[in-house]
This record gives C-alpha cells, sequence and structure tokens, in this order.
C-alpha cells in the first residue's frame, strides 16, 4: 500500500468510529437492512453492485471501507462492506472531515415529511403545505441513475450509497410524518420535539420521539458477541427474516412505488405512533415499546427485500 492509501484507510477508519449518531434508523438498523438485501441479491448483482462501490469518488472515502477489511475472506468482506454502505450517507454528517461533509452531506434528503393533524381522533392532512424533504424525489432519480447505461460507475457509486440510505429512512415512520399541534404549529420535525423525558430535564439528558423509533431496535436486543458487530446484525436479521417472510412479503413489495412505501410509513406513524397512550414528556409504556419494536421490525425486513429486488433487477441480468 501506498503512504496516501494508508492515510485514506485510516481516515476512513477513524471516520467509522467517530461517526456521529444519525437522524434516521441508526447504523445497526441500516446494516440490517443491507444484511437483508444483500441475501436476496444474486451472485452477479452483487458482483456488479461491488465494482460500482469500489469506482467511488476518492473523497467520499466510500471506496476505501472496503480495502479496511483486509483480512477477511473475500465474501465476507463484501458483505461487511455492503451491510456498512447504507450508513455512508450518515458517516458523512461528520463535520470533523469538512470537505467530505461540504460536498457529500444533503441533510433533508433523508425524509419526506408529510404535514397533518389529528382532529377529532383522526388524522387530517394538511393539504396546502407542501411535505419537507426530498427523499422521494431522490429515490425516483437515483433508481434512474442506477439504471442508466451512460452513467459512469463513479457517478451510480453515490447514488446507490443514497439509494440503500434512503430506502431504509423511508421505512421509518417518523420520517415521514410532521404532526402539527398547537404546540407545535409548523410540525414536530419527524417527533424531535416531542420529548419523552419529564418537563424540565436538562437538555443534554432529554429524549425525543425520534430518538426512541430510531434506535429502538439496539436498545432492545442485547448484543452479546463480543467485538463481532456482523455476528449480532445477521443474528437480528435473520429472526427478522424468519418471522416476515418473503414469501409472505412478496406480493406487497410495490418495487419502485416510492410514493406508497411513505404512505405506509405515514399511515404508520398515524396509528402505531403516536397512538393515544403516548404522552408527551413521559416514558413510553412496555406495551408501547413492545408494538413499536415489531412494528420496526418489520419495517427494516421489508426495507431490506425491496433494496435487494430492486438491485437484482437492475444489476441482476
Ligand atoms: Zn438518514
Amino acid at each position: 500500500m501506498t503512504s496516501l492509501c494508508i492515510k485514506i484507510v485510516l481516515v476512513a477508519l477513524i471516520s467509522i468510529f467517530l461517526s456521529v449518531p444519525a437522524l434516521a434508523w441508526d447504523d445497526v438498523g441500516h446494516k440490517i437492512t443491507g444484511y437483508i438485501a444483500w441475501q436476496r441479491m444474486s451472485p452477479k448483482a452483487r458482483e456488479n453492485v461491488i465494482k460500482i462501490l469500489r469506482s467511488a469518488p476518492e473523497d467520499s472515502h466510500l471506496s476505501v471501507y472496503y480495502q479496511s477489511y483486509g483480512v477477511r475472506s473475500e465474501a465476507d468482506k463484501q458483505l461487511e462492506y455492503f451491510m456498512l454502505v447504507p450508513t455512508w450517507a450518515d458517516i458523512v454528517r461528520d463535520r470533523a472531515f469538512p470537505v467530505r461533509f461540504q460536498k457529500y452531506n444533503k441533510g433533508d434528503w433523508h425524509y419526506t415529511s408529510v404535514f397533518w393533524r389529528e382532529v377529532g381522533g383522526r388524522a387530517e392532512l394538511i393539504a396546502d403545505k407542501k411535505p419537507d424533504g426530498q427523499a422521494i424525489e431522490k429515490l425516483a432519480e437515483f433508481e434512474k441513475v442506477l439504471r442508466d447505461p451512460a452513467v459512469s460507475d463513479t457517478e451510480k457509486s453515490i447514488a446507490l450509497a443514497w439509494f440503500l440510505h434512503i430506502g431504509g429512512d423511508i421505512h421509518q415512520p417518523l420520517h415521514t410524518s410532521s404532526r402539527v399541534t398547537d404546540r407545535e404549529p409548523n410540525g414536530d420535525l419527524g417527533g424531535n420535539t416531542v420529548q419523552i423525558t419529564p418537563e424540565g430535564t436538562p437538555r443534554a439528558d432529554q429524549q425525543n420521539l425520534h430518538w426512541f423509533w430510531d434506535s429502538i431496535v439496539p436498545r432492545n436486543i442485547p448484543f452479546d458477541f463480543g467485538f463481532c458487530e456482523g455476528c449480532y446484525v445477521k443474528h437480528i436479521a435473520e429472526a427478522f427474516t424468519s418471522r416476515y417472510s418473503i414469501e409472505a412479503e412478496k406480493g406487497g413489495l410495490a418495487l419502485s412505488n416510492y410514493t406508497l412505501w411513505k404512505d405506509e410509513s405515514l399511515k404508520l406513524a398515524q396509528t402505531e405512533v403516536f397512538r393515544s397512550d403516548l404522552k408527551r414528556f413521559e416514558t413510553p409504556s412496555d406495551a408501547y415499546r413492545r408494538n413499536a419494536l415489531s412494528v420496526s421490525e418489520r419495517r427494516l425486513t421489508i426495507a431490506g427485500y425491496r433494496m435487494g429486488e430492486t438491485l437484482n433487477d437492475i444489476f441482476g441480468r
């Protein structure tokens, strides 16, 4: 390895460890989706996808992560790398790498939040308020880029990393919802303004509803795998896919119908996230937590199936 290569690998490794907590499914959630997608992909699709990702622009650090897994078998290396790729869009939020941050961080690509309010116990859309964020547009745009034979692999690599990330995010109900209340006339920012710690809790100790849903899986499934994070993700992902099998979910995948994916999530936000037993400034009940976990398990699984099948369709021929 040249000294430049070594430097880049070090930068990449440091940024893995320093990567900031995500305002999205946290990185375990995104890796689960990546793992499930990979299991759906044909050898041809896997080969094409890895080739594209390894052509990523140097300043994105995306291709460098592949070299970081130097000691593994080729198959393990590819899987671990592919699982990391959906987290890249959060890795680039790290301001410790200002050049990468400036060029690649896109805050409003992670969600498409529809404004709505509750009226007499029913959800009512606020039709004259345009949704916040660009997730839906970007998913469609990136799918087009990935399908275009005239686009270079280098350009496709960034589109692919974003596609995998947003494809996960849009399955988190609170990435599609901005609930309007008297307290939040301009919306609750996907539950970010809804505190679930007691009123008056110091800022540093506050927890909000968005965080609760983003991190629900690792907070509720204990990590018992030493230093092997990949083993943990595999363990969780396989439990999810046996609970929500591809055979059972296949009929509802609606590939490329990003508006429908968003509408499913929004409906869940209105019915399962903002249940009548959820109270501001209170820790959600055990019953609420268990339900949130099972909703999230299914959403992460479906996201993985959708991503894997879409990539098969594009790259598996
Ligand atoms: Zn995100």
